[in-house]
């Protein structure tokens, strides 16, 4: 186990020595949150049985090195004092300033996020990033609103995970998987390249013990083989660029495993060994490398200029696959101070060194990083989902990415649309809400259904989301559907037997309907098809013409001549034009059908006429008098 410190001690021994880089005013400062805070963890202890104060005090340390910012350092060392000590913001803002309390309430917010996921209990798999785990990672992002918020947060995330071993077993691996597939991510994706391989180093074991101890064993002698080559190398390297920073490492273990699993062989890996050399200037990086290349051979295309040409996470070195000693192929890379520093502590190291080394960002620089974190594809979004963005809970610990502004009502339509339709009301963090409140990131949305609940045409008038839209708009179509449907059948057969074509019956629906999905028409039945004609958005000829494509389309005048009969109902049509049968002569009490002749006419028989029992069944349609 590792060796720790049991208690912490004063502000001069503890924290001055790493101070220098402040002024006299500043160090006060620094030192009055350090009082504050360790009074308020006082007699509270890690489970590694330590003082609390360890922890918020090592996060400090850490950030001190990257980023000399009173506002950073006096926010890590207040982390943990809103959510474990009972001390309130406004608090924290009386006494330390708007923007140190500004960033201890981000972290809490994205503590309390973390806690609810755990109670909601969010399942990882090992095998794939869901994307509830990356809109996970941008709630996180979007609850954080200040990147110094997240670096904090990865600093305490990496103090809590190398001391993974005093957790209670029970959420060990819970704690370790949302470490690799939440946080690490993060952590690599704004640049942080050293948090986000030790993040995962730590966690590995806990996370999948399995294949840590499967790989344990497959590595052992590798790895210490390589550290002793390492040593070899660096000694080499030292005579030729005597003064320079060289370092080595053997590779890290988890994206060691991650490579192994994806490349098989650790023959094919050649970043086994990882040297790196720091030289002052960029100039000076070419320079090295075509020294590096008169020591150890190149491999053709081995070489990779991050310098000319960046990564996304504004990563920059020149990195080359040599050939080395025993034949062993490794990587170098080269690269100056500046370029090492964004290495570690990511896109704000950047920008720091952009503001030629301004002491405090400031809340209007803060705002920048998160444009630039938003707006630079680092999500893989080109949207800026900082600001167009909410992220809400169901109540079972799902998150739902939504538009800002949306409402309740949109997150009924995202879920399923019949919630939608039958959403009557809505609880927001257990409160009864308006279904057209405005929603929030880090809410907690439950709806309240009603079967008997009618959608209303005003819901257009606020829901978000053009998901929500379309539905709300087809549910009231679908309402005149039927009622369209019938006019659009009569107006068709009105105009078929017109044409002494044979109308749409119930029996011919299928084949006709088929027709219509095989032509070039932008919809696949007829009934869509009468639907329309139905609302006169197409004409009935079109649909005509379709189905009946040889026909003659010239008028039936014996048709024509049929008039003022309108008191029978059709399957095909309520208003279609008939005559009586002559042999029955049936009244307006009787049962009927209708026959549909050759001449494309109705003539309209007693249900019991002999005549019908000569009829061709297919032409016999259903009617009644209305
Ligand atoms: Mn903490």
């Amino acid at each position: 186990m590792k060796k720790i410190d049991q208690s912490v001690g004063s502000f001069n021994d503890s924290l001055i020595p790493f101070l220098s880089d402040f002024e006299v005013n500043e160090i006060q400062f620094i030192e009055s949150v350090f009082d504050f805070a360790k009074e308020k963890h006082f007699g509270q202890k890690r489970f590694s049985g330590e003082d609390y104060f360890i922890h918020p005090l090592n996060i400090a340390k850490e950030l001190i090195k990257h980023q000399p910012d009173k506002e950073i350092v006096a926010a890590a060392l207040l982390h943990d004092v809103v959510e474990d000590c009972e001390v309130s913001v406004s608090e924290i803002e009386k006494k330390f300033g708007h923007e140190v309390a500004k960033l201890v309430d981000g972290v809490t917010k994205i503590s309390l996020i973390e806690m609810k996921e755990k109670a909601l209990g969010l399942e990882f798999d090992k095998n794939h990033i869901s994307s509830q785990i990356d809109s996970y990672r941008k709630l996180l992002t979007a609850m954080a609103g200040d990147p110094r918020v997240l670096i904090i947060k990865l600093y305490d995330r990496l103090h809590n995970s190398q001391t993974l071993e005093w957790l209670p077993k029970s959420k060990q691996k819970f704690y370790a998987l949302e470490t690799i597939q939440v946080f690490a991510p993060l952590a690599e994706r704004i640049g942080m390249s050293t948090i986000k391989s030790e993040l995962e180093d730590n966690s590995f074991p806990y996370a999948f013990p399995e294949e840590y101890s499967a790989f344990i064993k497959n590595i052992t002698v590798a790895k210490e083989d390589r550290e002793k080559y390492i040593i070899k190398i660096i000694k080499i390297l030292k005579n030729h660029f005597p003064g320079s920073e060289i370092y080595g490492r053997a590779k890290h273990n988890f994206s060691l495993y991650n490579k192994l699993l994806e490349k098989e062989s650790l023959e094919n890996i050649f970043d086994l060994v990882a040297i790196r050399i720091i030289v002052p200037t960029v100039e000076k990086c070419y320079h090295a490398l075509g020294q590096i290349h008169e020591i150890f051979a190149p491999l053709p295309e081995g070489v990779t200029d991050y310098i000319a040409k960046p990564r996304e996470n504004v990563y920059q070195s020149l990195h080359s696959i040599v050939i080395g000693p025993d034949n062993v192929k490794f990587e170098i890379q080269i690269r100056t101070p500046r370029m090492h520093k964004i290495a570690e502590f990511g896109i704000t190291a950047h920008w720091y060194y952009k503001e030629k080394k301004i002491r405090s960002t400031g809340e209007k620089d803060a705002k920048r990083w998160i444009e630039e974190l938003g707006s630079g594809d680092i999500f893989g979004s080109k949207k800026n989902f900082f600001s167009d963005k909410i992220f809400v809970f169901t109540p079972q610990g799902k998150i739902i990415e939504l538009p800002k502004n949306a409402t309740p009502l949109d997150f009924a339509f995202h879920i399923h649309s019949q919630l939608g339709l039958s959403c009557y009301g809505s609880k927001i963090n257990n409160k009864i809400g308006h279904i057209s409140a405005k929603l929030k990131t880090g809410d907690i949305v439950e709806i309240i259904k009603n079967e008997r609940t009618k959608p209303s045409l005003d819901w257009l008038g606020f829901v978000k989301t053009n998901f929500a839209k379309n539905k709300i708009r087809d549910y009231f179509n679908n309402l005149e559907r039927p009622k369209h449907l019938s006019i659009g059948q009569e107006i068709v057969n009105t105009q078929l037997m017109k044409f002494e074509l044979l109308p749409i019956t119930e029996k011919n629906f299928k084949q006709l309907s088929d027709k219509i999905s095989r032509s070039k028409l932008p919809f696949n039945d007829l009934e869509t098809a009468l639907v329309l004609v139905g609302k006169k958005e197409i004409s009935k000829n079109d649909v005509i013409k379709v189905l009946y494509e040889n026909a003659n389309f010239s008028e039936n005048k014996e048709a024509k001549k049929i008039t003022g009969v309108g008191n029978v109902n059709f399957e095909i049509g309520n208003g279609i034009t008939y005559r009586l049968a002559n042999c029955c002569k049936p009244k307006n009490i009787d049962k009927i059908i209708g026959y549909i002749t050759l001449q494309k006419i109705i003539t309209v028989h007693k249900a019991n006429c002999p005549e019908t029992k000569k009829f061709d069944k297919s032409r016999i349609i259903n009617g009644n008098w209305c």
